[in-house]
């Protein structure tokens, strides 16, 4: 999950303030709604799989508090972070009744609120990488100038990192996913060009920003050659290095976006597994919203290799056709079905309990036997299911469950 999949709401009746806190939030690459008033946070709420509020109760607490007990209520697992002034003692007092974990007291900083809101969405999102905050890593062998950077970046809302050589840059980079390195030239043992180039061999590798020292034309040179996205010229200016990651950023977003930008899988016209990633949290949330089953089932093409080695690779994506048609003509209008990987499918199935699950899966196979690929060949298939809340109660756990059921399933039949 990355900063684009978290979905904030800002409430706010100061259009000033709110604009102001929207845009920082925006720019950091967070997905934000805006409401000025009750009815249109409701809406919003309700329209939108709102991850965290940032709720503004200067002007009207009484109201705001109501507004966060709804919402609370309403989906325990939002996090919200109230405002409220300085003097307004029971309103903090009430709010922490209600058990809102983040109340701030104004006057605020941009930077306290930013660090507050990354917190709050860490305990929403604990597992895994931290979502919402693009990750930076400093490179430079100077303290006082990984020091200065790393400050500045954390201001900007940033989340930061800092390795001294090369070697501690490269094992952190196979370690931790970085959005952006800023990558000084000029380091005793490993020089920023090496570094640069074992990067290459890194799947989904960050975006390089060099330091240069002013005078080394030739460094830049080969460092945009290398592979680089941009460089800085030492002494920098540390607002010319804020500009420059935002627009690396930007551009490493947009190009992941061309990737990205359909949630469709070409091949099968099903969703991607961006899609069913955001499908099955929703789905989660949904269910845990009000108190409602769900199921997986996790699909696996049985004997693909075979059939792409046999008959090579179109007819390889026939059967993968045929199998994702028999699952459209399983699935009822409110399912929604993906192809996850290769030869790997996922249904979610809205309201259904174990035994809904296991009825799709003997309809779905006699759809695959009424869909032979040609005389003789017939398309098969191995199902796991996984119940929401038994199986699992997030993602990652129901997942595994699905996951589970059907390598048992495809031992059997091996
Ligand atoms: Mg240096």
């Amino acid at each position: 999950m990355d900063a684009r999949d978290v979905n904030i709401l800002v409430v706010d009746r100061e259009e000033d303030l709110r604009y102001a806190l929207a845009f920082r939030l925006r720019s950091v690459g967070y997905r934000v709604y805006e409401a000025s008033d009750d009815k249109t946070a409701r809406t919003q709420f309700e329209r939108h799989l709102i991850h965290l509020v940032v709720l503004d109760a200067f002007t009207a607490e009484q109201e705001a508090l109501a507004l966060a007990e709804h919402f609370r209520s309403a989906q325990p697992e939002t996090q919200i972070l109230i405002l409220v002034p300085f003097d307004a003692v029971p309103t903090r007092e009430r709010a922490a009744e209600i058990g809102i974990a983040e109340v701030m007291v104004k006057p605020v900083s941009a930077r306290q609120l930013m660090t507050t809101i990354a917190g709050a969405l860490r305990k929403r999102f604990p597992e895994g990488a931290f979502p919402g905050q693009p990750a930076i890593l400093i490179v430079d062998d100077e303290e006082d100038v990984r020091f200065m950077l790393a400050f500045r970046l954390r201001y900007a809302g940033y989340s930061v990192a800092e390795a001294k050589d090369g070697a501690q840059a490269l094992s952190m980079i196979h370690q931790t996913k970085y959005d952006v390195v800023i990558l000084d030239v000029m380091m005793p043992r490993m020089d920023g060009f090496e570094v640069l180039r074992r990067l290459q061999t890194v799947d989904e590798h960050p975006a390089v920003i060099f330091l240069t020292a002013v005078t080394q034309l030739e460094d830049r040179v080969r460092g945009l050659e290398l592979g680089a996205v941009d460089y800085v010229a030492k002494p920098f200016d540390l607002e010319e290095v804020v500009a420059r990651v935002g627009v690396a950023l930007r551009e490493k977003t947009r190009l992941e976006g061309a990737n990205a930008a359909s949630l469709e899988d070409p091949l099968t016209l099903l969703g991607n597994r961006r899609a069913f990633t955001h499908a099955l949290e929703k789905e989660i949330s949904r269910a845990i919203r009000f108190e409602r089953r769900a199921a997986l089932i996790a699909i696996d093409a049985d004997g693909l290799k075979r059939i792409n080695d046999a008959a090579g690779h179109e007819a390889g994506d026939r059967y993968l056709r045929a199998i994702s048609a028999a699952i459209r003509a399983t699935c009822r209008r409110v399912d929604s079905a993906f192809r996850v990987g290769g030869d790997e499918f996922a249904v979610v199935l809205t309201e259904s309990d174990r035994a809904a699950a296991e009825r799709f899966c003997s309809r779905f196979a006699e759809a695959l036997a009424e869909r032979p690929l040609a005389e003789g060949i017939s398309v098969s298939a191995s199902c796991g299911i996984a119940v929401f809340p038994e199986d699992g109660r997030c993602q990652a756990t129901l997942i595994e469950a699905a996951d589970r059921m059907l390598y048992a399933s495809k031992r059997k039949r091996v």
